[in-house]
């Protein structure tokens, strides 16, 4: 959480600082014109642009893809996205058909929203929305269709003491949500990190704005070694695990069966909200609660049994 908030420092800094360099950067030359595609009747490309046209579209963005944020003296990071700034409550639109695998509260993103695109094999991210007005909770959803729409300087990420540019943050990834971690590197809802974001399947979002059609067999994630991309998460959990199973050893050989009830309805909560926060080794969490529970339960039954019997 802490690296989390430090990145959308970070992102309120780059954004400030692009905004600020406004002037200087609108000669940049850019292949991408989402305004430009849709007036000249590229809908029926496999994917829309996730806002209504405008002539906005044109650089500075706050953020290109992979732009770095080396105004700070430490490693730079790279952006997995590109930004869009527009008013808040702009209306934000899925770019195809798919499934609302994520839509909730995360860190400086203010409400977060992410689409899998199973018939792409790709999923989009959609940050900096508003938590206060109405947006997508769950379920599937078509081209075009209304998500959410974009938040306050204030509710965006932002605070009162330190707003945010109202900007949409979008980015699009080789694969599904449930295929990444939510800690680490290889995190699904990363907006900057340290390696190049397209060696993590990050894709640029005009490239996939602009595709004429799917890749045959959709977007290919990069290769992945299980252990490096989700060891951050295993970590987290094997803590839990760890301090969950010694307590609760604790309590059995102490015949504190109350104690085991305790600890498997806490393992339980924690893997709820692993769960709420889209981190899909909460089941394990889960799983070791109800056996702490079932172990509590059983040791209860079984004091209750020897008194009734003594
Ligand atoms: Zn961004």
């Amino acid at each position: 959480m802490v690296g989390l908030v430090e990145t959308m420092l970070k992102l309120l800094g780059v954004c400030l600082l692009t905004v600020a360099c406004a002037g200087t950067a609108a000669a940049a030359g850019d292949s991408a014109k989402p305004a430009a595609q849709s007036a000249s009747g590229l809908e029926n490309r496999p994917f829309a642009f996730p806002l209504d046209p405008s002539p906005a579209d044109t650089p500075p963005y706050c953020a290109d893809f992979e732009m770095t944020s080396d105004w700070t003296k430490r490693q730079p990071k790279y952006h997995a996205a590109r930004d869009y700034a527009r008013p808040a409550g702009t209306p934000v639109y899925a770019i195809a058909d798919g499934r609302v695998s994520f839509s909730g509260r995360m860190g400086g993103y203010g409400w977060l929203v992410i689409v899998d695109h199973p018939q792409a094999n790709l999923y989009s991210l959609y940050g900096h929305l508003s938590p206060s007005r109405w947006r997508k909770r769950s379920g599937s959803v078509r081209k075009g269709e209304l998500i959410a729409y974009l938040g306050d300087s204030t509710e965006n990420g932002g605070t009162p003491r330190r707003p945010l540019v109202t900007h949409l943050h979008f980015g699009v990834r080789a694969g599904q949500r449930a295929d990444y971690p939510s800690k680490g590197e290889w995190r699904w809802q990363a907006g900057w990190m340290r390696p190049m974001p397209s060696n993590l399947g990050w894709l640029h979002p005009a490239a996939v704005l602009a595709a004429a059609s799917i890749p045959a067999g959709g977007y290919r994630r990069p290769k992945m070694d299980f252990l490096s991309v989700w060891y951050p998460e295993l970590l987290l959990v094997g803590i839990f695990l760890l301090v969950g199973m010694g307590s609760a050893g604790y309590a059995y050989r102490k015949k504190r069966p109350a104690l085991l009830l305790a600890y498997g309805v806490s393992l339980s909560v924690i893997a709820a909200v692993f769960s709420v926060r889209g981190m899909a080794t909460g089941s394990i969490l889960l799983v070791a609660g109800i056996l702490l529970f079932a172990l509590g339960v059983f040791a209860l039954l079984r004091r209750r049994l020897r008194g009734d019997g003594g």
